[in-house]
């Protein structure tokens, strides 16, 4: 536990850091770039709000211009100079629908003025018009006083407008009394004209009152008023004309904020057209967007003659692609990548030291068998030599026989051991040969088996049965004869005496089976998986002498062969061991 610990700890530790700082990272650049984008947004719509602010003072001060030129000439100015004053203007300001002059004209002066209206366009029969409930242009009704438009500029398109009373229309009366009692200029709400054929757009109204003589107060002003100068602005172009210059991707919603609630909708800008439309009412954006987190944060008011505009401003969907936040993703991704170059790393590392720790482990497991197991041959052979030296006078021959067949399974021991030690270590370095070659296979087992039944404990008996179609093979025959001769002294080993072994040789379409069956001690469950590793040793073998290199051997030899192995084994009954070698090989 303790271990896993230790080793899967840094990793753990990594990952979590690693994707952690990540999204860390990738949230504080997603935010600043977020402020970024946003103090960039506000940038853009100070600049549209200030273009939009300007250009309303511009056509203001149009107006106070025009008062200026009355009050120059001590206000009496003809139909042709007024036109020709405002003939420039008319040229440079795209969203002048009409400048006119609209004078205030008492219930008695009624007649004396038509007759007036008559001679500045003939054929106006109306005389001052109003417009009554189905909407028609009539003739105005009695009432003390009129404000009819009476100079109109440009004429044409705008000749319904002429004797047309400002003041029977109730959106333009209050602003005419606001001018009035003010002395300022004072817009009207929006409003469809009378001479507009367009009926897709709202225009508005701007009147900048003047008076006979210096007036202080709102009495004053009311008894002095002459009429009015005022211009006939249409939203749309004065907005578009504003804007002109600036192509930011940002929209916004007009909204007249002096207005009651039902009229207070002016226009939607769509910087993707540049056109602000009135057709369909929208209602007030109110949507969140990171830009505008607040309706507040983005909302700009204008003042105007008297009047505020508000401007709800939302950034377009362009804005809204340009405005994704690539900076966030992009350190997400690095940062994960990152920890991913970084968890590869330490695996590697944890991946050598694990090998490095298993070669250790090996080399240690190596030296004390190694001093084992050459200790206990060697000195039998010493003890053999020396008893041998010492008695060679008293020793029977048959006394002598059996030291000197001591000495002989000691040596073959020792060999056998140095053998195996040798085409492991041969293995690992990738140099052990491999030269298959065509083997006839009956034959060469049959001398297998000649050779083991040499060292068959007593009363123990070992059959061979060939049952292949095929009786070659292509196989290496000194790994060949390694595998069968270990598997078999493995059965031979663990089998008591008088155990039966048996070793089969067959083969089906794939592969060729060799096969060897004993009823010795078996392998325990939890062993059999580790029997093929180097210097592994079951517990139930007790004193039987061995190395643990035997089947490591076998399975660097099968592997060879791109063969497989297949292990069948119970405690005490016996194991079958089964090599299977693949028919090309
Ligand atoms: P060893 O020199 O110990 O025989 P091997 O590598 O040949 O080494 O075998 C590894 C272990 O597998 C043995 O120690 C033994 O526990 C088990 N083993 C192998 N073959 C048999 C068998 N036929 N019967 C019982 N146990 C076996």
């Amino acid at each position: 536990m303790r271990d896993r610990l230790s080793r899967y700890l840094p990793m753990g530790l990594t990952l979590c850091l690693g994707v952690g700082f990540s999204i860390a990272s990738a949230l504080w650049v997603g935010r600043w770039e977020q402020l970024t984008q946003r103090s960039q947004f506000q940038q853009q719509i100070d600049n549209l709000a200030t273009a939009l602010q300007r250009s309303a003072n511009r056509y203001n001060e149009l107006l106070l211009a025009i008062g200026d030129f009355y009050a120059v000439s001590d206000n009496q100015v003809s139909q042709a100079a007024f036109g020709r004053y405002v003939q420039r203007s008319l040229l440079s300001y795209s969203g002048i629908q009409a400048l006119e002059w609209a004078p205030r004209i008492a219930d008695t002066e009624r007649a004396a003025y038509e007759q007036q209206l008559l001679q500045l366009a003939p054929g106006h029969s109306l005389g001052i018009t109003e417009r009554n409930a189905d909407d028609q242009l009539v003739r105005a009704g009695d009432r003390q006083e009129y404000v009819p438009v009476t100079y109109v500029a440009p004429w044409q398109g705008n000749e319904l407008a002429l004797g047309f009373d400002l003041a029977s229309n109730q959106t333009r009366r209050s602003a005419l009394e606001r001018a009035r009692d003010t002395g300022k200029s004072a817009a009207t709400g929006r409003i469809k004209l009378v001479q507009e054929t367009n009926q897709d757009q709202y225009s508005f109204l701007v009147f900048l009152p003047i008076y006979q003589e210096a007036a202080q107060t709102p009495r004053e002003r009311r008894r002095s008023l002459q009429g009015y100068v005022l211009g006939v602005f249409r939203v749309a172009d004065v907005v578009e004309e504003a804007l002109n210059d600036l192509s930011y991707s940002v929209n916004f919603y007009i909204y007249d904020h002096s207005a009651t609630s039902d009229q207070q909708f002016l226009g939607f800008y769509d910087a993707a057209t540049q056109r602000l439309t009135t057709v369909v009412e929208t209602t007030r954006a109110s949507q969140h967007h990171p830009l505008c987190p607040t309706i507040t944060a983005c909302t700009h008011t204008l003042s105007f003659a008297q009047r505020e505009w508000q401007i709800v401003f939302v950034p377009s969907r362009l804005d809204e692609q340009q405005y994704t936040s690539w900076g966030a993703l992009a350190a997400l991704i690095i940062g994960l990548l990152l920890t991913g170059s970084l968890l590869l790393y330490l695996s590697r590392s944890q991946a050598e030291l694990d090998r490095t720790r298993e070669l250790s482990d090996l080399k240690l497991r190596f030296f004390s068998m190694a001093s084992h197991e050459l200790r206990t041959p060697l000195s039998t052979i010493l003890i053999s030599v020396q008893s041998l030296d010492a008695n060679r006078d008293t020793l029977s021959p048959q006394q002598k026989a059996s030291a000197i067949d001591r000495i002989h399974t000691s040596a073959k021991r020792m060999t056998q051991l140095l053998s195996d030690i040798l085409t492991l270590t041969r293995a690992e370095a990738g140099k052990l040969e491999f030269a298959p070659e065509i083997i006839d296979l009956e034959p060469f087992c049959i001398q297998l088996v000649d050779d083991v039944r040499s060292n068959l404990k007593t009363g123990q008996c070992l059959s061979f049965e060939f049952n292949s179609d095929y009786s070659q093979a292509f196989l290496d025959p000194k790994l060949l004869r390694s595998i069968a001769i270990n598997l078999l002294s493995n059965a031979v080993k663990y089998s008591l005496e008088g155990g039966k072994i048996q070793f089969n040789v067959m083969s089906d379409a794939q592969f060729i089976h060799l096969q060897v069956i004993d009823q010795g001690i078996g392998i325990p469950p939890e062993a059999q998986k580790h029997i093929f590793e180097a210097f592994y040793r079951s517990d139930n073998v007790g004193s039987v002498p061995g190395t643990g290199l035997g089947l490591a051997v076998v399975k660097t030899c099968v592997d060879l062969h791109a063969g497989k192995i297949q292990v069948n084994s119970r405690l005490g009954e016996g194991t079958t061991i089964t090599v299977l070698f693949p028919r090309i090989a």
